[in-house]
């Protein structure tokens, strides 16, 4: 997948190229991370990228014009990438809140060119021309939009065909069938007076099915009951459910 990020720190995305596996990914070329920043666009000696805000008050506003020009040149690379299907993604507060199914909706397309918001945001005009979606990260304020972009590329390269070792466990992460995960144990068998689950250590593939999916259950109940309404559970899976409510009354 192609990604194209607009910003005015792109030494922050080393965080994404070089580290884990969204640093594996580009090592494979399975995902190729262009950084632009705005101020190569911008005019004059200051090249300047943001200016006071009409109307007064605190704080500054980036700039139309450089933003336009940064997003055009994305467009360009995009093109000759042979990427069609790119949407402009505007990483703000105002968005969107991002999760599971919004990120596993972004893979199917073939890139992305994705806003950093710095300062007081962007002038609105900007938004208003060349601004395809608006995703927040969550109900609270970043001082830009580097790290939520950031999320926003970790989550969708995870998901992309191929990038993780163990596909696997990718499906078995929280949010992926509704639920939240079940607890992971690993050695040693005791630890301060904890010890692991016997099921786990059993070998007996049906019972360790089954216990986990139960612990996922009675998790997400606990922790996110709005979840559980919402959640595919296969017909086995109902079964169990039953079974245990049977035996519990
Ligand atoms: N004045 C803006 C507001 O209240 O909506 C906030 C501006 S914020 C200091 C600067 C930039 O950080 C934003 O333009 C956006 O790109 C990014 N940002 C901050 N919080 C964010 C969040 N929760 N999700 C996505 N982007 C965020």
């Amino acid at each position: 997948m192609w990604f194209a990020v607009i910003t005015l720190f792109p030494e922050m995305f080393e965080a994404i190229t070089a580290f884990g596996i969204s640093g594996r990914a580009a090592k494979r070329e399975q995902v190729q991370v262009t950084c632009i920043n705005p101020r190569d666009f911008a005019e004059g000696n200051y090249k300047r990228v943001d200016e006071r805000p009409f109307g007064g008050g605190p704080g500054m506003v980036m700039m139309a014009e450089p933003l336009a020009k940064a997003i055009n040149h994305a467009k360009q690379l995009a093109q000759q990438a042979g990427c069609a299907n790119v949407p402009v993604v505007y990483m703000s507060p105002q968005g969107q809140t991002l999760n599971e199914v919004a990120v596993q909706q972004f893979v199917n397309y073939d890139g992305l060119i994705v806003l950093c918001g710095r300062y007081e945001g962007v002038d609105e005009r900007l938004i208003q021309r060349y601004v395809d979606q608006e995703w927040s990260i969550g109900d609270y304020v970043l001082s830009g939009g580097e790290l939520p972009a950031m999320v926003l590329l970790d989550s969708v390269i995870r998901r992309l065909p191929n990038v993780m070792s163990d596909e696997q466990s990718a499906l078995q992460d929280s949010f992926v069938d509704g639920l939240l995960d079940c607890p992971q144990y690993t050695k040693p068998d005791h630890f301060e007076g904890l010890d692991v689950p016997a099921v786990l250590k059993s070998g007996h593939h049906g019972n360790i099915e089954k216990w986990r999916f139960l612990q996922r259950y009675q998790r997400t109940l606990e922790r996110r009951p709005e979840l559980v309404e919402q959640a595919k559970l296969t017909k086995q899976q109902e079964k169990w459910l039953r079974n245990l409510n049977s035996s519990e009354s």
